[in-house]
Parts: C-alpha cells; sequence; structure tokens
C-alpha cells in the first residue's frame, strides 16, 4: 500500500466541512484554520504513514515482575474523531528477555495516533510486547476519559472507562501470576495516584 498525503488537499477538505457548518471563514482567526486543521490531522493520525516501533530486548536473568507504570496517550476516537486520553500501565513476567524502558512508551505513542478505541489500543499494546518479548505472563491495563461522552451524548465528564487485557503463557502461569500482577499494578496506581 502506498500512502499519499497531501496537506493541500486536506486543507480544502477542511475549508469545504466548515463552509458546511455555515462557518465565515472571513472573519476573526479563521482564514488560516483549515490549514491548521490539516497539519493537525496529519500529526494526530501519523501512524498511518509510520512502521510499527521495533522492539529491541536483551537478556536478563531473575527478574520476577517488570512493570512500566503511567505511560500517558492521547488518541482520537474511531467512532466520532473526538479525543481520548489516559495512561497505560504495562506489567510482564519475562521469559529472560526484558524489552528496552522506553520501549512500552513508543508503542504507546505509536498505537495511539491512528483513529482508535481503547480496548484495540490496549490489545495491541500487549501483543507486540508478547511478540517481542515472548513472556512467561503480560497485563496491559488503560484507563481512558473520552471526549465523545464528555461533551456530547450523556455529557458525563467524571467517568473513567478502564480496559484490562491478559496473556499467560500456560495455564501455570496463569495461576502463580494473575493475582500477584493485578496485585502489584492495583499498588503502583494506588502510590502514583494518590501523591499528586
Ligand atoms: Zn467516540
Amino acid at each position: 500500500m502506498t500512502f499519499r498525503r497531501s496537506t493541500e488537499r486536506l486543507e480544502r477538505h477542511f475549508k469545504q466541512v466548515l463552509e458546511e457548518l455555515n462557518i465565515d471563514l472571513q472573519v476573526g482567526e479563521l482564514k488560516n484554520t483549515p490549514a491548521r486543521m490539516a497539519r493537525s490531522w496529519l500529526e494526530l493520525t501519523r501512524s498511518y504513514v509510520l512502521q510499527e516501533p521495533k522492539v529491541m530486548t536483551f537478556k536478563m536473568e531473575n527478574v520476577q515482575i517488570l512493570g512500566i507504570h503511567s505511560l500517558h496517550y492521547f488518541s482520537l476516537c474511531e467512532h466520532h474523531g473526538l479525543p481520548f486520553e489516559g495512561e497505560v500501565c504495562v506489567m510482564y513476567v519475562p521469559n529472560e528477555k526484558l524489552i528496552g524502558l522506553s520501549k512500552p512508551a513508543r508503542l504507546v505513542s505509536y498505537y495511539s495516533h491512528f483513529l482508535m478505541i481503547q480496548e484495540r489500543f490496549t490489545h495491541q499494546v500487549l501483543e507486540a510486547i508478547k511478540k517481542a518479548a515472548d513472556p512467561v505472563a503480560i497485563y496491559v491495563i488503560s484507563r481512558g476519559r473520552h471526549l465523545c461522552s464528555a461533551m456530547r451524548g450523556v455529557e458525563s465528564r467524571e467517568h473513567e472507562y478502564v480496559v484490562e487485557d491478559m496473556w499467560f503463557n500456560n495455564v501455570a502461569s496463569k495461576e502463580t501470576w494473575e493475582q500477584r500482577l493485578r496485585n502489584s499494578e492495583k499498588l503502583s496506581h494506588e502510590r502514583v495516584y494518590t501523591s499528586y
């Protein structure tokens, strides 16, 4: 698939959309708004033209649970094109292979720059780490606040949407690690959010 993205073409389309909404583009600062919207949308959906980040690993024994918390993200919901944002926490039990510390953040950034739903986003982060590290167990949890339900529809500003995804390499791993991963995440979450 080849990707062609033209800022000029996108700017023309945004101009048409705004005019269709009866917005007079000659008033105030609106003249250059279609161009700014075009550049913003190219940036916010940039992962459509990027390669998935490579996740390198290194060997290390005797690590039990590894957790990376509070990975903040911004994304756009694929139902309304409105933002949702929140935090991701990745925890895994390595099988002697560790992934670099910055890699979960890169994956979160990559997968959040598509039109997205939070469930798939969470699952894709899990799958990418699973593929790279071949771990014993992995637990990814995302928390999200969605402007499409806060600004419109039910207009509920308070609620937070939580998605959990887990994977274990076998039944014994599930029995051993499920509760420990959950507890470990819960403790870290409480520690991070009560210290704010
Ligand atoms: Zn939505």
